[in-house]
This record gives structure tokens, C-alpha cells and sequence, in this order.
């Protein structure tokens, strides 16, 4: 906790209707708009000129009110007081539950083959679509910065299936054009490297040294070039233990094979059953300094620290101390080949989507003037559309409209604003999350609804900072910060990249938006809990503690340079992900094969009569490749 007061911190201050900037207002959005609220009115929210989810700031990501029916479900208490759906009358050839990038790329993919006047309905819980793929929006003056508020960049592991990149190719996207859009040398050319903070809790001084060895995980991880000293200043500031500034330099530098006589199969196999925290004890014996350095380096991409990963992983990743072994990073090579960041991150994807089956919704005709263009979401759900996106509304009951072998429709039931509804389809797919269709979906055999509750989900908080100026980073010579004790573990600067009209800050005076990410999770647990616990945090912490988190963390990290959390910050929006990446299956922690030779997500997403199963958690993968080659499975898995 820092000592400084609330009134140092700027809690007081009204950030999101703040002053002026320079003379310049910033409209910076609305905090907390409750869009579910007015939805209970007659009218519908979305068709309010003001009503622009992207701008406002505050608590995003899963937001108040977009969980409750949901959680009610849950807990059994929904029908209590829900009494019978109203019949909207309305009829379509599909409905989909969830628009995230699975459900609007199995729109996209029905279309193809039931024609483009094919009557499709997309619900969602939240008031943007997108899901994990968030934009965040503010507008400082006349000018707008994003920030993204879930997936990043198109990258992954594997390569894309052909489904996945046709998507990407039809949208416009050039992945392979992206050097073109990224300005590459910008902060080498400023001197700003990545670092460390060390707090003074875990390492007894708070403090910001070089980072020699930039972990993959940073969101920035691409530019993360150390600076030419960095191991000089490292070994001789970093406040831990001598031996363990030793260790992590022989980590890090040396080939060393920490598994000799062993075949490389052999070695794998290992690796798969310890975790990479008793890797770095047991085989390549670290100084224990090394363990609180590195324990918290994993949580941005497994979710969980390195207690709880496997070797095998970290190896995979390219964590430190593998070189000597031949097991080299591969996966990670293929992710950076196919790699493209826009500034909202995957959010341009959905919304290149959205244009694609709603044209009025998105204007524009390419893939770079998307960034910037308005998204209007009173044509979401238009009357005159094939499609229809209809925000703020929670599937709460799918089921056949009689027996399921033959029924020739589906019946969804869903909330909006403290009403139920019903409307009917030819099929249904659930591009949700696959721990919530047992609640939606009672027929479903028993067997597949343990394995789909099997999918828990990897919390996450993705916050994002609006900054007068960015002049301490500079000053420090810092563009992304590794923070082993922090609240958040990540604080990044952007990558720079301007796109269409899009400009991104490029001077130290310019406002900026910092990326600041955690993976709320409990050491020493098996992952699973560990999730769950961290969903319960993020549940239930409020957005006041975590501004105060946010600004204490930031002036302790940056103050030195001069940064003043009272004057320099002008907005925060937290996007909380309790139900973050879906779950991957770990060496340490899951069977990947049932009775039967099923792993748990091949069980689960089987179709069911009229209704099919998309989403990411279908394939076990946090992926937007997955999120679409789900999409693709489930549509042509539909009964004809
Ligand atoms: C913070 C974060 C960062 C990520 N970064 C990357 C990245 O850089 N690159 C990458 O490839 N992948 C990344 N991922 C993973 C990627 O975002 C996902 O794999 C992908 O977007 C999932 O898409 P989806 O449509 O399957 O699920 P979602 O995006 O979760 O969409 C599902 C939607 O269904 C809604 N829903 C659930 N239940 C109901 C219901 N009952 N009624 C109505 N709606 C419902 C949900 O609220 C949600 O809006 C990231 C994920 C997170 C959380």
C-alpha cells in the first residue's frame, strides 16, 4: 500500500468528465452507462444517438449488469421470477448465442452457404459485440486514441487453418502488410528499452532496472529490444541476491543442457511433469531470488505463475534455460510469422465482420478505414436486415421445439432488460461459453454437459490508462515494464502503429493510452482452482479499489520521472475478463483423453439435433484462429 493520500492519487477527481486538456476538452465517455437499465424502458438503448459503447470508460469487459442473468441461471433462481417468454413472433434460419468472433464468423460462414438473404439472429449478453474482442475509445480534443480491452493481435501457436485465414483474407486484412503500419525503430530511436520494477514488499526497494531478457508474454514483446548495457545494469542494480543475478545471467546467456543423457522424447517428457518453477530449482538450481523474479512472468499468457506451468511449456515459449536442450521455441516463431496488431487489437476483426453481414453498421470498405470509422449501432438490429446483432440480451433457455431427433426448430429464450423473450429457428449455434450451454441447454445428454462445465475460463484484467503526456516513460527510457510484484504485471506503451487515418502518439507530449494487464490467480493451487479464484477477485473488487491499485502503481514506477498520477492521468477503463481465455489443457494439471479416447472439448461441442456448439472453448484453444475454425466446424455440422 503507498502512503500517499487519495487526494496525491487524483481519486477525486472527476476523470471522466475531466477539465480541459491544453485548453481542450476530453470526452473521455461516460462511466458505467447502464444500457441493460434503459433497455427496460420501451425503447430500445441501442437506438440512442448517444449510445456508443467503444467511449465508455469505468468497469468494461464483462460490466455491470451484463452477467446477472446469467448468474441467476446459475444459481437456479432465474425461472423463479422470469415467468413465461413473451413470443416476439420473429423467426429466423439460424440464431446464434454470443457475438464474439465465433458467432459473427459463423454468420459469415451460414451465409456462404444459405445465401446472403439468409434470416440470421446473433444475441449477446454485453452492449458491444466483439466480445473478448474489445475496443476502447477516447477522444481527447479532436483527436481518438484506442487502446485495446481483450485479444491483442492476430497471432497464434499454429498456423492459421485455411477457414481461419480465408476469414482474414476476405475482410481485407494483408497480414503481411503489417511492417507497413508499424513504426518499427520508434522507440529504439528514443532510447526506451523494456524493464523491471522491483517493489519494495517483495525486493525491499522499489526500483526500475533494465530488463536484459524480455520474457514473451509482454504485450510489446516484438519491440522489446534490451538496451546494448542492459545486462551491466541489470548485474549490478537489480536487488536480488548476488548468486541470483549470477543464475539468471547463466540462464538466460548459456547453452546449457540441464537434462543431459536423456533423449530429446525423454527430455520432453520430463519437462511435461514438473512444473517450470521446479525446473529452475530442482534441474538448473536457481538462487531463490530467481523464483520471485520469474513467478509472476507466465500469468498474462497461461493465467497462472510458473508454479503452475509446465516446463514443457515455458520451453515451448521460449523461457530462459532451454538453449542447450533441443527444444527450441518453435511455436513461438510460427506466431510471429502471422502476427498483425490494430490498435483496438481483434476488435477491428468483429468489426470488419459486422460490416461484412451489416453493411449500414460499419462504413467504410476497407480494412485500414475501419479503425477509425463509427460504428452505428442503432442498425444493429434492424427489421429490414438479414441479421440482426441484438446487444444486451442473455440466451437463457435453447431448446427443440419437440423432440429433438425431429423437431424441425429451435426455440431460444433470452433477457433483456428485466424481460424474457422468445423467438424461434431453424438451428441454433452457441458461440458462448461452453460452461454456461448446460444451463442454457437442459436436453443436452448428461455426459456432454460435464464435459462442457470441464471448460473453465482464464481471468484476466486488461486495463487501459489515458495519459496527458507519456514524458516519464521517456524520461526513464521505458516503453514496457515487467512488474514481478505489481497488480498488474505488464505496463506497456503500445506498439506504434498508424493505420488508415489512425495516428499513433509518436512524441513524449502527445496523450497516450498505457496498456496495463493481470492475471488475478492464487500460487500454489492447481490451475483450475487458481482460476477460480481469481474470478472471484476480480468479481468482487470494485472499480475504486482498482483505480487506487492503478494510479499507486503507476507513480510508484514512474514518479521518479516525473509523473504526477493527479494531473497526468485523464482516464482508466478496466476491462474485466472473469471469464477470460478459454482453458487449455496443461501436462501438470488435466487428462487429455476420456473413457472413450474424447479429449473434453471434442465431447462437449457435439451437435445436438438443430443445435450446434462454436466458441473458442470448443476447441480448447484461446485463440481467434480457434474462435473462427469452431465457427466453421459447427456451421457445416448443422442438419440440413
Ligand atoms: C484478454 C484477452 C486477450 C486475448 N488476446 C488474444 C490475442 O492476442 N490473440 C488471439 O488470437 N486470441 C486472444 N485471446 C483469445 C481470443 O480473444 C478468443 O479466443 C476469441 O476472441 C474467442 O471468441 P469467441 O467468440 O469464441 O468467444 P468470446 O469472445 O468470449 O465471445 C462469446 C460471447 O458470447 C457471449 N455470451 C456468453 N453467454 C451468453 C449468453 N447466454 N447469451 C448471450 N451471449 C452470451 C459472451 O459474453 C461473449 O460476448 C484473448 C482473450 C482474452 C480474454
Amino acid at each position: 500500500m503507498s502512503d500517499r493520500s487519495d487526494r496525491e492519487l487524483g481519486m477525486k477527481r472527476n476523470i471522466t468528465r475531466r477539465d480541459f486538456l491544453n485548453g481542450v476538452a476530453v470526452t473521455a465517455g461516460a462511466a458505467f452507462m447502464p444500457w441493460h437499465l434503459l433497455a427496460a424502458g420501451d425503447g430500445d438503448p441501442e437506438k440512442l444517438p448517444d449510445y456508443y459503447p467503444p467511449a465508455l470508460t469505468g468497469l468494461r469487459g464483462s460490466h455491470p449488469g451484463s452477467f446477472d442473468a446469467a448468474h441467476s441461471l446459475r444459481d437456479g433462481t432465474f425461472w423463479d421470477a422470469a415467468g413465461t417468454p413473451q413470443d416476439t413472433g420473429e423467426t429466423y434460419d439460424l440464431i446464434i448465442v454470443g457475438g464474439g468472433i465465433s458467432g459473427l464468423s459463423a454468420a459469415h460462414f451460414y451465409r456462404k452457404i444459405a445465401g446472403a438473404n439468409a434470416r440470421i439472429l446473433i444475441l449477446d449478453n454485453h452492449d458491444d459485440f466483439g466480445g473478448h474482442a474489445k475496443r476502447n475509445e477516447f477522444r481527447v480534443g479532436q483527436r481518438t486514441l484506442l487502446g485495446y480491452g481483450g485479444t491483442y493481435s492476430i497471432e497464434s501457436p499454429e498456423p492459421y487453418s485455411a477457414a481461419a485465414k480465408g476469414v482474414i483474407e476476405e475482410l481485407g486484412i494483408n497480414v503481411t502488410s503489417f511492417p507497413k503500419y508499424l513504426d518499427r525503430d520508434l522507440y529504439g530511436s528514443m532510447g526506451r528499452v523494456p524493464k523491471i520494477f522491483f517493489d519494495k514488499e517483495a525486493f525491499g526497494s522499489d526500483k526500475l532496472v533494465d530488463d536484459p531478457y524480455p520474457f514473451p508474454g509482454g504485450e510489446t514483446y516484438d519491440l522489446a529490444v534490451p538496451a546494448a548495457d542492459a545486462w551491466t545494469h541489470f548485474l549490478a542494480e537489480a536487488p536480488i541476491a548476488e548468486q541470483a543475478r549470477k543464475d539468471v545471467s547463466r540462464l538466460c546467456r548459456e547453452k546449457k543442457d540441464y537434462l543431459p543423457g536423456l533423449s530429446v522424447e525423454q527430455q520432453k517428457a520430463r519437462l511435461a511433469r514438473i512444473s517450470y518453477a521446479q525446473f529452475l530449482t530442482e534441474l538448473a538450481g536457481v538462487h531463490v531470488d530467481v523464483i520471485r523474479l520469474y513467478q509472476t512472468i507466465s500469468q498474462t499468457l497461461f493465467g497462472v505463475g510458473i508454479e503452475a506451468v509446465s516446463a514443457l511449456d515455458a520451453a515451448e515459449t521460449g523461457y530462459p534455460g532451454f538453449s542447450g536442450i533441443d527444444i527450441g521455441p518453435e511455436a513461438l516463431s510460427n506466431e510471429r510469422k502471422y502476427f498483425f496488431h490494430f490498435p483496438d487489437g481483434n476488435a477491428s476483426i468483429a468489426r470488419l465482420l459486422v460490416r461484412k453481414l451489416i453493411p449500414e453498421a460499419m462504413p467504410g470498405d476497407s480494412a485500414t478505414d475501419v479503425v477509425t470509422a463509427r460504428a452505428n449501432y442503432a442498425k444493429l438490429d434492424d427489421k429490414s436486415s438479414s441479421v440482426r446483432i441484438r446487444l444486451n440480451s442473455t440466451a437463457v433457455r435453447v431448446k427443440h421445439a419437440g423432440e429433438p431427433a425431429r423437431a424441425t426448430e429451435v426455440e431460444v429464450a433470452y433477457a433483456r432488460g428485466g424481460k424474457v423473450y422468445a423467438v424461434r429457428g431453424k438451428h441454433a449455434i452457441l458461440a458462448c461459453w461452453n460452461m454456461m450451454i448446460p444451463y442454457l441447454c437442459e436436453e443436452l445428454p448428461d455426459a456432454q454437459k460435464e464435459a462442457l462445465a470441464y471448460a473453465t475460463k482464464v481471468p484476466l484484467l486488461y486495463t487501459n490508462v489515458l495519459l496527458r503526456k507519456w514524458t516519464a516513460f521517456q524520461k526513464l527510457g521505458a516503453n514496457s515494464i515487467y512488474a514481478p510484484g505489481g497488480y498488474h504485471t505488464h505496463v506497456d506503451m503500445d506498439l506504434p502503429v498508424s493505420i488508415g487515418e489512425y495516428r499513433c502518439p509518436r512524441t513524449p507530449e502527445e496523450p497516450a493510452v498505457v496498456h496495463m494487464s493481470k492475471a488475478p490467480c492464487r500460487a500454489g493451487r492447481p490451475a483450475r482452482d487458481q482460476h477460480t479464484s481469481g474470478r472471484i477477485e476480480l468479481y468482487n473488487t470494485t472499480f475504486e479499489t482498482m483505480e487506487r491499485k492503478i494510479r499507486e502503481q503507476l507513480v510508484r514506477t514512474l514518479g521518479v520521472g516525473g509523473f504526477d498520477p493527479a494531473r497526468d492521468i485523464l482516464a482508466i477503463t478496466v476491462n474485466r475478463w472473469p471469464h477470460g481465455y478459454a482453458y487449455e489443457y496443461s501436462s501438470l494439471w488435466d487428462k487429455f483423453v476420456l473413457e472413450g479416447g474424447e479429449t473434453p472439448c471434442e465431447r462437449a461441442r457435439k451437435t445436438f439435433g438443430r443445435i450446434a456448439i462454436a466458441n473458442s472453448d470448443a476447441g480448447a484453444y484461446a485463440y481467434t484462429d480457434e474462435a473462427i475454425n469452431q465457427a466453421w466446424r459447427a456451421v457445416g455440422e448443422l442438419k440440413s
